[in-house]
C-alpha cells in the first residue's frame, strides 16, 4: 500500500488529470492511499472545483486572479482554502508534501517546479519545458534539497526504469522513440495547410495542445533529446531518435556490450505517472494491458529532418549549450501557440525556430549572474520578444 501527501500543479491538464484519476484507481484497488496538500489550475474553474471537492485538498489555486470569485463560490461550503496567481502557485509548490507532480505546460511551469525542487519532497517532473530551460540547476536544486526527481515524460520514464544509475559507464547510447506524430507520412506540399485541429489530432496519445503541436513538428522530440541529456548525463551525439509509430516502446538504452534494454506499454500516460508515483515500489491499478500477439508487429524507421526541421535544431541547440536550449524551448513555444492562434502556418513554427535561435546566437544571448531560475526566465522573456517580432515581420511580409 502507497500513502502519499500529494500536490498536483497543473491538475486540471491532460497529465494532472490523469494523475488524480490514476490515485482514484489505485485507492478502488486498495493499493493507494492518498491525502491531497493542493491543485492548480488555470481557467477551467469548474474542473478544478470538482477535483477540489473529491479530493478535499487544503488549498485550490487557480493561475488567474480575475477567477478567483470564481473558485471561491465553487467550493463555498467546503472547508478548502483558495488563492489565484503565480506567487499562490509557487506557495502551493512549497508546502511540505511527499511528493509533488509538476504538470503545468510550458515555461510557465518553472517557478513552481523550481520551488517544489527545493523542498526535498519527490519530484514528479511532467514539466519539460522546466528541465530543457535550466535542466542542471534543477537536478542540483533537488539533490541539494534531499530529494529525488523522478521523470514522468514516457520516454525517460522508459529510461529511467532500465538505465543503470549506479555505473552510467555501462551505457554506450539512449535511444529515444517518436511516433512521428499525426503528420509522419503527409507530403510536404500538404503540410503547408495543416490546421491547429489536424495538429492536436495525435494518432495514439491523448494530450495537451501545446505538446500535441510540438509532436507533430517534432519539436517534442527535441526537447525531449535536451531532457534526455540532462537527465542522465549523456553527450548529444549518445542520443538517438528512432520513428516506432506503434508507442508501445517507449525509449531504449543501449548498453557498452550490445545488449539494448526497452521498456513497453500500452501507449497510456497512467503507467509512467504511477511508476513515478510509487518509486521504488510498484503499484497496481486497472492499467491497461500489452497484448503481443494482437500487436503482430512494432516498427521502426528514420526520422526525416527535411520535414522535420525541429529535431535537428534542438539538438544544435544543445550542443551549443549555455541558454541555447532555452532559447529553442521559448522560441518554440510562442510559434506553436500562435499557431494555435492561427496567426502562424504550421511549417513557419520551425522557421520562426530557426530564425530566433539565429538572432540569439547573435546578440550573443547567455544566462546573466544569480539565481538559475530567474536567468532561465530573462532569457525565456527576452526569446519571447525575438520570436514575437520573427512572427511580426512573417506576417508583414506574407
Ligand atoms: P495541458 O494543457 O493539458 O495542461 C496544462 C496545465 O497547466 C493545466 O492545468 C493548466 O491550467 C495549467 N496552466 C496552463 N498555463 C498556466 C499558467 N500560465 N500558469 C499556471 N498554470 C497553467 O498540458 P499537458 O498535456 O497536461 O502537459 C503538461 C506538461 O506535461 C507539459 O510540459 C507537457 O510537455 C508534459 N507532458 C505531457 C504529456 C501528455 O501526455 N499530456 C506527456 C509527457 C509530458
Ligand atoms: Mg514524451
Amino acid at each position: 500500500m502507497i500513502r502519499r501527501r500529494i500536490t498536483v500543479l497543473g491538475a486540471t491538464g491532460s497529465v494532472g488529470a490523469s494523475t488524480l484519476d490514476l490515485m482514484a484507481q489505485a485507492e478502488a484497488t486498495g493499493t493507494g492511499a492518498f491525502e491531497v496538500e493542493a491543485l492548480t489550475g488555470g481557467a477551467n474553474i469548474a474542473k478544478l472545483a470538482e477535483q477540489a471537492k473529491r479530493w478535499r485538498p487544503k488549498l485550490a489555486v487557480t493561475a488567474d486572479p480575475a477567477r478567483l470569485d470564481e473558485l471561491r463560490d465553487a467550493l463555498s461550503g467546503t472547508d478548502v482554502a483558495v488563492a489565484a496567481g503565480d506567487a499562490a502557485i509557487v506557495e502551493a509548490a512549497t508546502r511540505p508534501v511527499d511528493w509533488i507532480m509538476a504538470s503545468i505546460v510550458g515555461a510557465a511551469g518553472l517557478k513552481s517546479a523550481w520551488a517544489a525542487a527545493g523542498t526535498g519532497a519527490t519530484l514528479a517532473l511532467a514539466n519539460k519545458e522546466s528541465l530543457v530551460c535550466c535542466g542542471p540547476a534543477l537536478i542540483e536544486r533537488v539533490k541539494r534539497a534531499g530529494g529525488r526527481l523522478i521523470p514522468v515524460d514516457s520516454e525517460h520514464s522508459a529510461i529511467f526504469q532500465v538505465f543503470p544509475a549506479e555505473a552510467p559507464e555501462r551505457v554506450a547510447k539512449l535511444i529515444l522513440t517518436a511516433s512521428g506524430g499525426p503528420f509522419r507520412n503527409t507530403p510536404r506540399e500538404q503540410m503547408v495547410a495543416i490546421t491547429p485541429e489536424q495538429a492536436v489530432a495525435h494518432p495514439n496519445w491523448s494530450m495537451g495542445a501545446k505538446i500535441s503541436v510540438d509532436s507533430a513538428t517534432m519539436a517534442n522530440k527535441g526537447l525531449e533529446m535536451i531532457e534526455a541529456a540532462y537527465l542522465f548525463d549523456m553527450p548529444q551525439d549518445r542520443i538517438d531518435v528512432v520513428v516506432h509509430p506503434e508507442s508501445i516502446i517507449h525509449s531504449l538504452v543501449e548498453y557498452v556490450d550490445g545488449s539494448t534494454l526497452a521498456q513497453m506499454g500500452p501507449p497510456d500516460m497512467r503507467t509512467p505517472i504511477a511508476c513515478a508515483l510509487a518509486w521504488p515500489d510498484r503499484i497496481a491499478w486497472l492499467a491497461p494491458k500489452l497484448d503481443l500477439a494482437q500487436l503482430g508487429r512494432l516498427t521502426f524507421e528514420a526520422p526525416d529532418l527535411t520535414r522535420f526541421p525541429a529535431l535537428d535544431l534542438a539538438r544544435q541547440a544543445l550542443k551549443a549549450g549555455g541558454a541555447t536550449p532555452a532559447v529553442f524551448n521559448a522560441a518554440n513555444e510562442v510559434a506553436a501557440f500562435a499557431f494555435l492562434d492561427r496567426k502562424l502556418a504550421f511549417l513557419n513554427i520551425a522557421a520562426v525556430v530557426a530564425e530566433t535561435l539565429e538572432r540569439a546566437t547573435k546578440a550573443g544571448m547567455a544566462f546573466g549572474s544569480g539565481d538559475a531560475c530567474g536567468a532561465a526566465l530573462s532569457v525565456d522573456a527576452e526569446t519571447r520578444r525575438m520570436a514575437e517580432s520573427v512572427i511580426a515581420g512573417l506576417a508583414n511580409a506574407a
